[in-house]
């Protein structure tokens, strides 16, 4: 059984040296619990905020094997719960196989191919969907500004805002990633944060203002889209990506004093808060896929030795669209 653990914390940037693979036996499933294949592991830029400390789950150490999300095969199971062969979400770890609780997993509907479950249907579409919807309740018309637009979460939360009627501003790195932003996701005008002179861009694609911003990165980009916010606008915030590999992190500096002027709502959330409401997500985003107005992609790594070079490659922006490493065959 093969498994990657993390050998040492990062103290600034994350490299490959954090890493180790292991080899062991594929363990074996006790009472209640069922052995699970590994198929599809989600990389996200939450696994690099767990190495800094406790967050909404506990932090993880040196030693540890990466915690992560997983879509798996039963192999066998000692519960009435699950059968051989069903397909699972669970809470894992980065390994071939791994055992675990049976009322811990979760069976998964036969939806294909299964990394739809990793993406649109997954983490990234219902955070994109609660963090839009019921966080800062978008109304037709206004001007909708997200950040890592090129990204998981962030090309959802624009092409939702456009099915909802909004206009839709993305900031993401880069020329060539603005530019598909644009082309390929349909958003109305994307700003190169990686350019100087952001505030000045925002400027001229939001001439109304901004009256919700989806924030995914944190640090100097809030501070600048704090700046063309609108009266009563509203930020959700989703996460701080630019502040999870640097020992040198930079909160936004008008923070109050912009929130207080301009009636500010600033409001965080975990995409777990909006679980009783999943189903309403999953048949909006069905519909979406299904008429052509959300377009699903996803940015697949093979093998789990990987998964170090692909978690690394997330922070530096590599991806478009949901990151995951395939471990195994569907
Ligand atoms: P993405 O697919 O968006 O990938 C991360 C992207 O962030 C990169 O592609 C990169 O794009 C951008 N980025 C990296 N560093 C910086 C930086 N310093 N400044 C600005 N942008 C940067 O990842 P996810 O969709 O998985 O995650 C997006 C955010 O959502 C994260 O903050 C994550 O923690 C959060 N999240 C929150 C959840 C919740 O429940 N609240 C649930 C799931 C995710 P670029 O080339 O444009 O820089």
């Amino acid at each position: 059984n093969r498994m990657i653990a993390i050998s040492e914390l990062p103290k600034g940037e994350l490299t490959q040296a954090h890493f180790t693979a292991l080899d062991g036996d594929v363990p074996a499933a006790g009472d209640g619990e069922v052995l699970l294949r590994t198929i599809l592991m989600s990389i996200d830029a939450a696994n690099r905020s767990w190495m800094q400390g406790a967050t909404y789950r506990d932090a993880v150490k040196a030693g540890d094997i990466m915690p992560t999300y997983a879509i798996c095969e039963v192999m066998e199971s000692k519960s009435p719960k699950l059968n051989k062969g069903d397909i699972v979400a669970s809470e894992s770890v980065w390994a071939e196989y791994v055992t675990r609780p049976a009322h811990k997993v979760q069976k998964l509907p036969d939806i294909r191919p299964l990394s739809n479950l990793m993406s649109v249907y997954g983490i990234a579409g219902k955070t994109a969907f609660h963090g839009l919807v019921n966080v800062a309740h978008p109304i037709a018309g206004e001007t909708v500004l997200v950040s890592a637009a090129a990204g998981s979460v962030g090309g959802y939360v624009g092409q939702i805002a456009k099915a909802l009627g909004c206009r839709v501003v993305g900031i993401a790195g880069g020329a060539e990633k603005c530019g598909w932003v644009v082309d390929t996701l349909g958003f109305d005008a994307c700003a190169d944060y990686r350019e100087p002179g952001l505030f000045k861009a925002l400027r001229a694609v939001c001439p109304d203002g901004v009256d919700v911003y989806f924030d995914n990165v944190g640090g100097a980009v809030l501070e600048t889209a704090l700046a063309v916010m609108n009266e009563r606008g509203r930020i959700s915030c989703c996460g701080a990506i630019s502040q999870y590999d640097t020992d040198a992190p930079t909160g936004p500096r008008n923070l109050p004093g912009l929130v207080v002027v301009k009636r500010l709502r600033m409001e965080g959330f975990i995409v777990m808060d909006f679980a009783k409401q999943d189903a309403t997500a999953l048949r909006a985003l069905q519909i979406w896929v299904n008429s052509g107005q959300i377009k699903v992609f996803e940015d697949i790594v093979e093998g789990l030795d990987s998964a170090p070079a692909a978690l690394i490659g997330l922070l530096a922006g590599e991806n478009k669209g949901k990151r995951m490493v395939r471990v195994g065959p569907d």
